[in-house]
């Protein structure tokens, strides 16, 4: 859809007099499986690439049902962009439906990912804080066959994004997959990629400044769906959520009573809604505990544009807003 109505008018700017070279470059069509991935390919790409995202603003990856519409989109592009570690499940039959022939670039290559079930238990370990993660990460090189526990899709989290320096590995991923398909945009990848780099690492010590303020006792936090592991992992806070790393299962009624009494035992200062996620459960958790909801995290895609967190690093921002505001009172 997007790409028939972009085509025209591309062509009517070239004859109205556009820069002579968009009229002789034909743009690379890259897909994007969801906004925060969107946003980085375009940051990246620039005027080269034309980018179609499949997931939009505010919309929820884990459970997404592509449409007709997508299996065409695919079929045209040139380069897929996914996250990988298990988030689109639904991708792998596009790409077959479709009969994609273009480049896949798995933004998350190289990251060291949170072994989801491991994490659950970290989350409900208090003490030892960091030497469970040094224990973790020792045994990284050796991943055990993925075990399913209670309420989690899958033993991989796949929120890598949600630390920045896993953000910067993704620009540095896509940035090498547009140079593989468009070896003569490399000087304009390089320097696009380059910039945004340094802006990631501006925001890095913005998050760190802003949460690195938060007393040890307020750094915990509930949220429903367990998708900022990475995010508390980077910039020390605790998350609890009684949903797991994915949207697909809500939450047992088990689930809930535990985190009930764990907030309730750990003193929980507040609980925060997610962009993708419905309030109902929070609502729920909050009035049995008197734990304030803090306000909205964007967790696993951005908001219109216009809104609070229409950027990855907007989304960063703001996050980082709302949690220090929330907390710090
Ligand atoms: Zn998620």
């Amino acid at each position: 859809m997007i790409s028939r109505i972009l085509v025209p008018i591309a062509f009517a700017a070239a004859l109205a007099g556009a820069p002579s070279e968009s009229v002789a470059q034909a743009k690379v069509k890259a897909v994007a499986s969801f906004s925060i991935l969107g946003d980085m390919v375009k940051e990246v790409g620039g005027e080269r690439v034309q980018v179609t995202t499949l997931v939009g603003p505010n919309g929820d990856a884990h459970v997404y049902q592509p449409t007709p519409t997508d299996a065409k989109t695919l079929a045209r592009a040139d380069i897929l962009v996914i996250n990988g570690l298990g988030f689109e499940g639904w991708m792998e039959r596009l790409e077959e439906s479709s009969g994609f022939k273009g480049n896949v670039i798995t933004a998350s290559d190289g990251v060291k990912p949170i072994d989801a079930s491991a994490e659950q238990d970290h989350a409900e370990a208090s003490e030892h804080h960091e030497d469970k993660h040094a224990d973790h990460n020792a045994h990284d090189e050796h991943e055990e066959p993925a075990e399913h526990e209670g309420h989690d899709h899958g033993a991989i989290d796949p929120h890598a994004w949600q630390d920045l320096a896993n953000g910067q590995i993704y620009v540095a991923n896509i940035r090498d997959g547009l140079v593989a398909a468009d070896p003569e945009g490399k000087a304009t990848y390089e320097a696009n990629a380059a910039k945004y780099l340094s802006e990631i690492e501006k925001v890095v010590g913005h998050v760190k400044e802003g949460l690195g303020r938060l007393p040890e006792a307020r750094r915990k936090i509930i949220t429903s769906h367990d998708a900022f592991a990475y995010f508390g992992r980077a910039y020390d806070l605790k998350i609890i959520a009684p949903e797991g790393v994915s949207t697909e299962s809500e939450a047992s009624a088990k689930d809930v009573a535990k985190i009930i009494r764990q907030i309730k035992a750990e003193k929980i200062p507040a609980a925060f809604l997610e962009n993708v996620t419905d309030r109902r459960l929070l609502d729920q958790i909050a009035s049995e505990t008197g734990a304030k909801i803090g306000g909205t995290l964007y967790s696993d895609a951005l908001s219109e544009p216009g809104g609070p967190a229409s950027t990855y690093l907007d989304m960063f921002r703001h996050n980082v807003e709302v949690l220090t505001t929330a907390l710090s009172s």
